[in-house]
């Protein structure tokens, strides 16, 4: 593991995807462009991807995930036993149909444009869910490396469909012991070729934590009305990253928690404070939880001090969804209100979430996101002299 300097700048995940690669990505799709085409196409866009977070001074860098139709649903690919389903197709199998259309109608989601990984069949890994990703991007750059992988409550809650699972795996229990499985495999492979920093997204949390029974707010939740007591959720959730990154320290892990993953506007976007989560993450053997408080009003940053003190914090100090450029004092006094919390060798600085969770919803340009990780590299820059000369 290379030394960081202090308040190390990274990504969440993803970074706005050029024209060009979206075009090919929908031709590939309809059959009308060759894999290798594909891959050609994918292969710019990470080299343009790793060159901007290069010259923008990001010091942990990602794949800007180019090479994925969204954060999760990429495992169809890789993964026999999981398919990708219309959510016109698993309107068909959830439990709670009406529900299910009537928020897709408030979110405004078209049944037929999202299409969700549902397990039809027992789980095998037929290709590695990122080596691939990671060995193109180390010939790319000399910077550590940041892997995002879906974290395995959401593997295992979002794609268990009794009517569609249940024949391979009973319950979320039996699939989450495969899902474990396949996750402990990745981060071992992802750790021994040089990865230095492993992070799993797992947004459900914050619809768990945050949502009401009756008011669900997202459809993969509305999807999964089946169980609806939060605290034996989260406990399920820490149960199954526990498992998974059992005995990889040290590896740098991080759980990746936000509110607005399937929401580009900010008013269907989950509300509440992580307050809720913080004794869930404290169990968590999880080395850095990568937090939303750029979007967030309520944003009581000295709760954090309640984690264990080897914890980091990748502090969100930047909303990926707006134009708006925050300026650096603001970055800077948030940055410094946490350091005096919990000390400023655990924070890192980064996005509240990726610039382009889902292809096919931009949530800002190329431009935007560059302006905007200067405005974080050059926060950190200030707050590592300041704190160098104190
Ligand atoms: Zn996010």
């Amino acid at each position: 593991m290379r030394q960081l300097p202090l308040f190390p700048v990274t990504v969440v995940g993803s970074l706005p995807r050029p024209p060009s690669l979206l075009e090919a990505m929908t031709l590939a799709r309809q059959g009308r462009l060759a894999p290798a085409e594909l891959e050609a196409c994918v292969q710019s866009a990470v080299e343009a991807a790793i060159r901007l977070q290069e010259e923008c001074g990001v010091d942990v860098v990602s794949d800007g995930e180019q090479g994925r139709p969204d954060f999760y649903s990429f495992i169809a690919q890789r993964v026999d036993g999981v398919e990708l389903l219309s959510l016109k197709d698993l309107a068909r199998h959830v439990e709670d149909r009406p529900l299910f259309e009537r928020l897709l109608a408030d979110l405004d989601i078209p049944l037929s444009s999202v299409r969700l990984p549902v397990v039809v069949a027992s789980l095998r890994r037929r290709d590695s869910l990122a080596m691939r990703e990671l060995q193109r991007a180390q010939r790319l750059t000399d910077r550590p490396i940041k892997v995002a992988l879906p974290g395995p409550y959401l593997l295992t809650c979002s794609a268990w469909v009794q009517a569609l699972s249940s024949v391979s795996y009973p319950d979320q229990e039996a699939l989450g012991r495969d899902v474990v499985s396949l996750l402990r495999r990745e981060v071992e492979d992802l750790g021994e070729a040089g990865c230095e920093f492993v992070q799993f997204d797992e947004p459900m949390l914050a619809d768990v934590a945050f949502s009401e029974p009756e008011e669900r707010g997202n459809m993969l939740r509305a999807a999964l009305s089946r169980r609806v007591d939060p605290d034996r959720e989260l406990a399920f959730a820490v149960d199954l990253i526990n498992r998974v990154v059992e005995g990889f320290e040290p590896l740098r892990t991080g759980l990746h928690v936000c509110r607005g993953h399937c929401a580009a506007q900010d008013r269907i976007r989950l509300r509440g404070s992580y307050h809720r989560l913080l004794p869930y993450f404290g169990q968590m053997k999880i080395r850095q939880f990568v937090l939303e408080y750029a979007s967030e009003q309520e944003d009581n940053l000295e709760a954090l001090a309640r984690l264990p003190d080897d914890r980091e914090i990748g502090l969100g100090v930047l909303n990926p969804r707006t134009a708006e450029m925050e300026p650096v004092e603001t970055v800077i006094s948030k940055t410094r209100r946490l350091a005096r919390a919990i000390g400023p060798e655990r924070i890192f600085l980064n996005p509240d979430c990726g610039f382009e969770a889902f292809a096919h919803r931009p949530v800002n340009t190329t431009t935007g996101a560059a302006a905007k990780l200067r405005v974080l590299a050059l926060a950190a820059a200030r707050l590592r002299r300041s704190f160098a000369e104190s």
